[in-house]
C-alpha cells in the first residue's frame, strides 16, 4: 500500500508535493516524480496539494491510471533508475531516467 504519481504529472513536476511530505518519499526523473512504495507512510498529505490531481492511493487508482502502481514501483529498480531504497529523496536529487512506460508518453499539446 502506498500513494501513486499518474499521468497528469507528466511534464508539469511543480514540487508541491515534495515540499509536503513528511518523509522525503517522492523522487524526480526527468519528467515526472515517482513515489518510492516502501518508504511513503501513506499520510494522504500530498493529495491535497497536487494542483493536476495526480496523486491517488494505489487502491483507489482510476483504471485508465491502473499501470502507474507499477510505474512508481519499478522506477526504482535495477533495470530503470537502480536507486533502490535511498531513504531520502532530497540528497539524491533529479535523476537523469523515467520509467519507460513515461519516457514514451505522448508530449502535451500546447496552445
Ligand atoms: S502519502 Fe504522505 S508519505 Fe506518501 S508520498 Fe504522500 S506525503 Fe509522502
Ligand atoms: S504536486 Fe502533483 S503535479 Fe506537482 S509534482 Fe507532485 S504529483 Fe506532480
Amino acid at each position: 500500500m502506498a500513494y501513486v504519481i499518474t499521468s497528469p504529472c507528466i511534464d508539469v513536476k511543480d514540487g508541491a508535493c515534495v515540499k509536503c511530505c513528511p518523509v522525503d518519499c517522492i523522487y524526480e526523473g526527468e519528467r515526472t516524480l515517482y513515489i518510492h512504495p516502501q518508504e511513503c507512510i501513506n499520510c494522504g498529505v500530498c493529495v491535497s496539494v497536487c494542483p493536476t490531481e495526480a496523486i491517488y492511493h494505489d487502491e483507489e487508482l482510476p483504471p485508465a491510471e491502473a499501470s502507474f502502481a507499477a510505474v512508481n514501483r519499478e522506477f526504482f529498480d535495477t533495470r530503470v533508475s537502480a536507486l533502490g531504497s535511498p531513504g531520502g529523496a532530497c540528497e539524491v536529487g533529479r535523476v537523469a531516467c523515467d520509467h519507460p512506460e513515461v519516457a514514451v508518453w505522448p508530449v502535451r499539446a500546447t496552445n
